[in-house]
């Protein structure tokens, strides 16, 4: 089973329309390049493993930011390859290793084809012998795709004690949205006819899966709270499962914007939207660190947010909010000052996806 999802997983590797949203995707690659090419002092000389290589792209930026070598390990038969000959139509490729005299070695791209917790089978790399770990493993709601797994992987078998990991931090973030980010406006009056019964069966279903879409900043109705903080140099391998707990406030900009009044009505909040940063810290880059960051409130990437739907909507006002005001919102009566949540996520056990449970009360 689990050979058949690596399969099909791996397969969607193979197309070059991915790694052309993954490459077009600026933000992401602009983030990665600058980690690499402005500290020189972490790079230069540096043996680097690239997990996960596709094209080679970051392997190749990691050469010409001065590794002496970089082992870019690439599980998808088709990318190795294609990898391979981008090293070397780039004059970046490293030609054969002898692992026992290491003699042929030249500095620069070595591409192996294998999956990484694979890698021993076909190229033998010294234990606690690589000084940078780079890997552009994150996936929907940063954890889908379950690729950390691999990259801590290769940090206990290879990474240099103090290595460096590039990214090194990833935080996950949750904000409540309002009413501009359902569907549930556009079904209540299509040409003046009521059809809000689609409208709630299509929050009904969202309210089971997650959507990946784009969030306007503009819809959010409460502050942004950070839901869940990973030291990838430190973290234990099974805390990429995880529970948190977290508080949202009212954001009076929000309700604002969306009553278009200054005063402090209440709103309704139809659900949240997870989004994460990664962060090449000044811990490893220190001449210049990077945010990669895919929140609502910067450039939009290929990765955009992940909204997660309640079954009903909350009403929520600021903790000044006086009782009279209600009539406002209609069938609501007391607005909660916040939003309190449970999130759990873990690998399921259909390896790569990932289980997402909420709960969400208004108090
Ligand atoms: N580094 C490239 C590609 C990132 S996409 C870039 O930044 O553009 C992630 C890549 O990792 C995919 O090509 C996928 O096939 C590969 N991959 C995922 N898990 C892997 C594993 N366990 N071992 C080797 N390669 C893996």
């Amino acid at each position: 089973q689990i050979k058949k999802v690596n399969e099909d997983y791996f397969g969607s590797y193979s197309s070059f329309g991915i790694h052309r949203e993954m490459i077009g995707d600026k933000v992401r690659t602009d983030a990665y390049r600058q980690a690499l090419l402005k500290n020189p002092s972490l790079l230069n000389g540096a043996v680097v493993m690239d997990v996960g290589c596709g094209t080679g792209i970051l392997s190749l930026f990691a050469v010409q930011a001065g590794a002496s070598r970089v082992i870019a390990v690439e599980a998808s038969e088709k990318m190795a390859a294609v990898a391979t000959q981008i090293a070397k139509d780039n004059g970046l490729w490293c030609g054969k290793i002898d692992t026992k005299s290491n003699k042929n070695y030249t500095g620069g791209v070595e591409v192996v084809q294998s999956m990484v917790e694979e890698l021993d089978k076909f190229i033998q790399i010294q234990p606690q012998s690589i000084d940078i770990i780079v890997s552009e493993w994150m996936g929907y709601c940063l954890l889908y795709e379950s690729m950390l797994s691999s990259v801590l992987f290769a940090r206990d078998q290879w990474l240099k004690p103090g290595g460096a990991i590039l990214p090194d931090t990833a935080t996950i973030f949750a904000a409540g949205f309002g009413k501009g980010s359902t569907s549930l406006p556009f079904w209540e009056n299509v040409y003046g006819l009521n059809m809000s019964c689609i409208g709630k069966e299509v929050v009904e279903d969202a309210s089971k899966i997650p959507i990946v879409d784009v969030v306007d900043e503009c819809n959010l109705v409460t502050n942004a709270a950070t839901v869940q903080t990973f030291d990838l140099a430190t973290m234990k391998p099974d805390e990429v499962d995880f529970t948190a707990r977290v508080e949202l406030e009212p954001k009076l900009d929000g309700l604002s914007s969306i009553s278009n009044e200054k005063e402090n009505k209440p709103t309704l909040c139809y659900g949240i939207v997870l989004w994460f940063d990664t962060g090449f810290t000044s811990r490893f880059c220190k001449e210049m660190p990077v945010v990669l960051s895919t929140s609502p409130y910067t450039p939009r990437t290929h990765w955009s947010q992940t909204i997660l739907t309640f079954r009903e909507p909350i009403a929520i006002a600021l903790g000044n909010f006086s009782a009279e005001k209600s009539s406002t919102i209609g069938t609501v009566s007391c607005p909660a000052s916040k939003i309190q949540l449970r999130i759990s996520i873990a690998r399921a056990t259909q390896h790569r996806s990932i289980d997402i449970s909420l709960e969400a009360a208004g108090v």
